[in-house]
């Protein structure tokens, strides 16, 4: 099968015309065509071999990236009984947890560190097939595209996992920090979530682009007015929860003063260094850190039926396999805004 592969790690992918087909080896997966790959930031640090450490010793290079498939069922393992060869269906990078560990005994798999994550540390969706776990699969409804349901099973699934994590009641203030891929996805979720929501961004071309949406935030704030403006502009004593959706360090100490006193703060970014906290934030102000990771499979399934429910848009721009630098280079543009997926098969 034709599929990207990092051959090394730090050189540019590889475009490969004869990676053999996967296969079934356990009797929860399922084979899948691939139609639409999103292209996330994990993947920068996936080929900078920043997880190579976490490989299991049977995967090795070359590796097939993107975490984030979506396609046609054509094979399914003997105890599959959720989905069938033809289904539309999209898969998070999460696969076969081991189910024996404590994170696993207590439903919390996602954290289960003898799982696999496809594109991470197995074979992902940057090629024509790509085998997945039924368990974290998920049966599209008709409404949602391929192109559509790919960024939903990184950067959807991260975020409205945060928006869980928040715990925030209707009514409630949320500021979202970061109007990115996750970030134009969370705005929408948090709005039918019945939130107050105000999103914050240092670049035009995101804020337009959250400003155009269905359900647009209630404040649309450029940071570089700074967290004075922000406040005056939400007119309260801050968000009650903030989430950060950006790796750029200097964004989160303006997100821990747009937070109010004993509100929560939702670390969402993977900056490489680590995150400054004054101990005043903690102590006087008494906010609340937490982080969140991805969403369990359930959380999944109910975000991807609100998404069909409420027709939230998911803003996409598609390149082929050959175009991925054309990719990577667009996503490092100021103007670069929604998400970048990769389309591997004309399938809609
Ligand atoms: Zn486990
Ligand atoms: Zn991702």
């Amino acid at each position: 099968m034709r599929g990207l592969q990092i051959v090394e790690f730090k050189k540019p992918y590889a475009l490969s015309h004869d990676i053999p087909v996967p296969q079934i080896t356990r009797d929860n997966e399922v084979l899948i065509k691939v139609a639409v790959a999103g292209y996330c930031h994990t993947e920068m640090m996936v080929q900078n071999g920043e997880f190579e450490k976490m490989m299991p010793p049977q995967n090795t290079l070359p590796l097939i990236p993107s975490h984030e498939c979506t396609g046609v069922v054509v094979a399914v393992g003997s105890k599959v009984t959720n989905i069938k060869a033809g289904d539309r269906v999209a898969t998070p990078p999460l696969k076969n947890p081991c189910g024996t560990c404590s994170d696993c005994k207590k439903g919390l798999s996602k954290f289960c560190q003898n799982a696999d994550h496809a594109g991470v540390i197995a074979n992902g969706a940057a090629a024509e097939y790509m085998v997945s776990d039924s368990n974290w699969t998920v049966v599209l409804p008709k409404q949602i595209s391929f192109e559509a349901a790919a960024p939903l099973m990184c950067a959807g699934a991260t975020i409205y996992s945060g928006l869980k994590t928040a715990d925030l009641k209707p009514g409630q203030t949320v500021a979202i920090i970061g109007a990115g891929a996750l970030g134009h996805l969370g705005i929408q979720f948090a709005k039918c979530m019945g939130l107050r929501v105000v999103c914050v961004d240092s670049r035009q071309a995101p804020l337009d682009l959250v400003r155009g949406l269905k359900y647009a935030p209630d404040f649309a704030i450029d940071a570089t007015k700074g967290v004075e403006y922000a406040l005056k502009e939400i007119g309260s004593e801050g968000a009650d929860a903030t989430l950060m959706a950006t790796d750029a360090i200097p964004a989160y100490e303006y997100g821990l003063q747009l937070t109010r006193k004993h509100g929560t703060f939702v670390v969402i970014g993977q900056p490489f260094e680590p995150i400054p906290i004054h101990y005043t934030h903690l102590i006087f102000r008494n906010i609340t850190i937490k982080g969140s990771l991805l969403s369990d499979a359930e959380g999944i399934r109910e975000m991807v039926q609100l998404v069909a429910d409420k027709g939230i848009e998911v803003r996409t721009r598609s390149y082929p396999l050959e175009e991925i630098e054309t990719l990577i280079k667009d996503y490092h543009k100021e103007t670069h805004c929604g998400k970048l997926v990769l389309r591997v098969s004309d399938d809609e």
